[in-house]
């Protein structure tokens, strides 16, 4: 089955068109033809569209012409995956794209797997908008566009951010505040990143050989976002984002934790309205507000590396020992795990963050394999300690688009997710 995933942010459409069915997920082989992004749209919108067919290099073609808005974004990604450009093998006509599945942000408690969108679906997903203002109108724009272009016939499936954290036990989830405050406005952690989280879990007990309800591990997913999931016998039973995904480890240019007085000092030192100090914790903060440079893990280590500057230093330091934290207090959770598996741009590629976050962590057993740590950078999968080490360290190269295309796979055919 021919699916075309669809990641849709406020100016940006990702998408991927995957080949997927019962027989390729059993045997690992469902396969990526076409990718890209259109950025920019609302104005001269930047598309840039990549196809792999079998056993030929990957083509990209890239261009700059106007996009008005999402529903043009979807148009352009339909007909250029049906053009002779393309040359997508056995797609020719509309009719071949069979389903378009979603990434969306936020399901609040009202959904605790991925779904088949129809309109009762659409309105839980507005209902969530309060919790993710930023992303779910984003996400409701693409599903509202492929409606247009495609037509209501083409089902369509919304997989959720935060669905895999619906095994939060209450006192996991909830934050030590009144409790009327969660009855009336379901004030508590949901968590995100949870596809991420989900696909590394699957990935891990795949590599191992277990079965789901073997897999106890911590997976640390390390992009521009950052969070961390205690995952106990196959479920998620705590992560590091709450609320909203401010909480929890430094990120980019998040700060993570902090003492919530923090917030009514800045207002009152420096005369910042709530709003204000929202934008400043999410979006100036993190490694961008430590090292006063840059939000991009790869130049802080250059900088590092090249000047010794000592703010960039520090940013990667308190990123480091954040997460050092954090996984002693996941191990404390589930009274030890078999592995921690790291993913995403920092977790895939960044050794030196991965080798000061291990060091020191012989107390839980913890043996690093030093040259396999360095060699671990190539988006493949690999084990990062030694054969003696009593947790296992696994770099495994994250794929949401693939778990996104699977999960519709399997919502389209009415079969169980995994
Ligand atoms: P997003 O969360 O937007 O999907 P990514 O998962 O791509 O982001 O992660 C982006 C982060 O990964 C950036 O901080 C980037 O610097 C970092 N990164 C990517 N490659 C490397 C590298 N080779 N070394 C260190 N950091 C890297």
């Amino acid at each position: 089955m021919k699916i075309l995933v669809l990641n849709c942010g406020s100016s940006s459409v990702k998408f991927q068109l995957a080949e997927t069915d019962a027989e390729l997920i059993e045997q690992n082989k469902d396969r990526v033809l076409a990718e890209g992004t259109l950025e920019r749209i609302g104005g001269e919108a930047l598309l840039t569209f990549e196809t792999m067919n079998d056993g030929e290099e990957k083509r990209t073609s890239r261009s700059a012409e106007p996009v008005r808005d999402h529903a043009a974004a979807v148009d352009k990604i339909l007909k250029w995956l049906i053009s002779k450009e393309a040359g997508i093998k056995g797609l020719t006509s509309l009719a071949g794209v069979e389903a378009v599945g979603h990434r969306v942000v936020h399901g609040g408690e009202a959904f605790s797997s991925s779904v088949k969108i129809d309109a009762g679906v659409i309105k839980q997903i507005e209902l969530c908008i309060e919790l993710a203002p930023l992303h779910n109108p984003q996400n409701l724009k693409g599903i509202f566009a492929v409606q247009k272009t495609l037509g209501e016939a083409v089902p369509q499936v919304a997989v959720f951010d935060t669905a895999f954290h619906h095994t939060l036990p209450e006192h996991a989830y909830l934050y030590a505040i009144p409790y009327q405050l969660y009855r009336r406005h379901k004030i508590r952690r949901y968590g995100f990143h949870g596809i991420s989280h989900r696909y590394v879990g699957f990935r891990y007990r795949t590599i191992a050989g277990k079965e789901k309800d073997e897999v106890t591990i911590i997976s640390a997913h390390l992009g521009n976002g950052c969070s961390l999931c205690a995952i106990k016998r196959g479920d998620s039973i705590d992560t590091s984002m709450g609320l909203t995904p401010l909480e929890g480890l430094v990120m980019g240019t998040r700060s993570g934790d902090l003492d919530p007085a923090v917030v009514e000092y800045i207002a009152h030192k420096e005369g910042l309205t709530l709003g204000e100090i929202q934008t400043l914790l999410n979006k100036e903060s993190g490694l961008l507000g430590v090292s006063g440079l840059t939000n991009d893990m790869r130049e802080l280590l250059d900088e590092v590396r090249d000047t010794h500057d000592r703010r960039a230093t520090l940013a990667v330091q308190m990123f480091c020992y954040r997460l050092k934290k954090y996984i002693g207090s996941y191990l404390a959770a589930m009274n030890g795990a078999a592995a921690i598996v790291f993913t995403g741009g920092i977790g895939e590629n960044a050794a030196s963050v991965r080798e000061k976050v291990l060091n020191e962590m012989q107390w839980c057993g913890i043996e690093l394999d030093k040259a396999a740590n360095e060699k671990a950078v190539k988006g493949a999968e690999a084990r990062i300690t030694t054969e003696a080490s009593r947790i296992a360290v696994w770099v495994i190269p994250t794929n949401e688009e693939l778990l996104i295309a699977r999960d519709t796979f399997r919502a389209v055919m009415n079969l169980p997710q995994k």
